[in-house]
């Protein structure tokens, strides 16, 4: 394995990020992918945290998405959050989610935590993602937990039940997704796993600013980062592209000489 004197003597090539990064995960035992909201821009699904764009500058996440607003109006969570989930449900997966299945088919990378809630990752034929703060695929009754397919929300809502009901016991349904206020999910955990002997860590698309997965960079040895804007853990970063995700995977590919984008 080369030494991190090596590596930065690479990267002050001509030859860009890309190829940087694609000799990065040429040397790598144990490459693993962390994805947030900015790797589904591309896919029409607004971000969190975008300058000008991102839903929390005109939103309070707080007030709008967590499990304390869920509980104490849980009429109003829904028709502010159920139009929105609809989108992301209806989105499909761009060249950032097509490229990275390319990379775990073809062994470079081990898997994909994500923060996104919209799969577009498993949509996009990626086997192993860790979703880390849950998906649109189900919910459940918070009186007797039985679980349903997430379209059950959406027909109550539609036909005017709002908040939807569980058809059982006639509790309160939520959606499977990890709010603020909520402890994380299997899913979080396993990922923690998954980063054991992890060589390299790329984030993509992610603030790194939603705690804890903001804190899994602390357990790769190397760190790459794709974002269009500076993280807090950009100074740890081996390489940091300010890039739009979809055309450094583009690059990223073609410096791989994988095809089919
Ligand atoms: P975030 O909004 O905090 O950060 C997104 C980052 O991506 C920003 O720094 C932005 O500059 C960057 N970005 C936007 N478009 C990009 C592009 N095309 N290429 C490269 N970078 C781009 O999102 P986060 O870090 O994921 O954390 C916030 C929370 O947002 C997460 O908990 C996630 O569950 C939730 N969220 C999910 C979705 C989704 O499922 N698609 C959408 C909005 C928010
Ligand atoms: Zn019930």
């Amino acid at each position: 394995m080369r030494t991190r004197k090596v590596v930065r003597k690479m990267m002050s090539g001509p030859s860009g990020a890309a190829s940087r990064v694609a000799d990065i995960l040429r040397e790598s035992r144990k490459t693993m992918v962390l994805t947030g909201a900015g790797v589904s821009t591309e896919s029409g699904i607004p971000d969190y945290r975008s300058k000008g764009t991102g839903l929390w500058e005109k939103y309070d996440p707080m007030e709008k998405a967590s499990l304390q607003a869920l509980l104490s109006n849980p009429a109003e969570f829904y028709r502010f959050n159920l139009p929105r989930w609809c989108d992301y449900a209806a989105a499909q997966p761009n060249i950032t989610h097509r490229a990275l299945y390319q990379l775990e088919r073809k062994g470079y990378i081990h898997g994909i935590i994500t923060q996104n809630i919209d799969g577009l990752h498993r949509k996009a034929g990626s086997q192993r993602v860790w979703e880390v703060h849950g998906h649109l695929r189900t919910c459940r009754c918070l009186d007797c937990a039985a679980s349903y397919p997430f379209t059950e929300l959406i027909t109550q809502f539609n036909r005017g039940t709002n908040p939807p009901r569980c058809p059982q016991c006639n509790g309160l349904l939520r959606p499977d997704v990890v709010l603020f206020g909520d402890p994380m999910g299997d899913d979080y955990y396993r990922a923690r796993e998954e980063m054991h002997g992890c060589e390299v860590l790329m984030v993509v698309g992610s603030s790194l600013q939603v705690y804890p997965v903001a804190d899994l960079p602390r357990l790769a040895r190397r760190l790459v980062i794709i974002n269009k804007e500076p993280t807090p853990w950009d100074p740890k970063a081996e390489v940091v592209a300010y890039k739009e995700a979809g055309s450094f995977f583009h690059n990223l590919l073609e410096a791989l000489g994988i095809e089919g984008q």
